[in-house]
């Protein structure tokens, strides 16, 4: 298994820990663009969320509650915050395994690109 998402959800490489659940990991991005900067990923593989399905509800209701438990424990549930899933080529993913960035701590503006 090459995907650097999958060894870091499963504890093979390190990261900063910020929540996890039975379906999804948190931690920070390495390369922050915000002062908060944390990814969300799903611990089963997914390339993106194009590759989802009926059948993953659960695994969706995970991603989302560790999504909302994240904003919380990041401090950004109150002040908001920008959930970002980039999806293929023209979006820039950079790694083919489903997940959100929560972008926050600081005001964002109007524009999004
Ligand atoms: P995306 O372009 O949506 O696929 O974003 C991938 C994100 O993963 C980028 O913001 C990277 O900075 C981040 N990233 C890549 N490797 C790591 C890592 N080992 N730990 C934390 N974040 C990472």
């Amino acid at each position: 298994m090459e995907c650097i998402f999958c060894k870091i959800a499963n504890g093979e490489i390190p990261a900063k820990l910020v929540f996890e659940n039975e379906h999804a990991a948190a931690f920070d991005d390495i390369n922050p663009v915000a002062k908060v900067h944390t990814l969300v990923v799903t611990k089963k593989h997914y390339e993106n969320l194009l590759a989802v399905g009926p059948e993953d509800a659960e695994t969706l209701r995970g991603l989302h509650e560790a999504i909302r438990e994240t904003a919380k424990l990041k401090g950004v549930d109150a002040s908001g915050f920008r959930l970002i899933s980039n999806c293929g080529a023209d979006s820039g993913q950079a790694v083919p395994h489903l997940h959100y960035h929560i972008i926050g701590g600081q005001p964002l503006g109007q524009k999004i690109v």
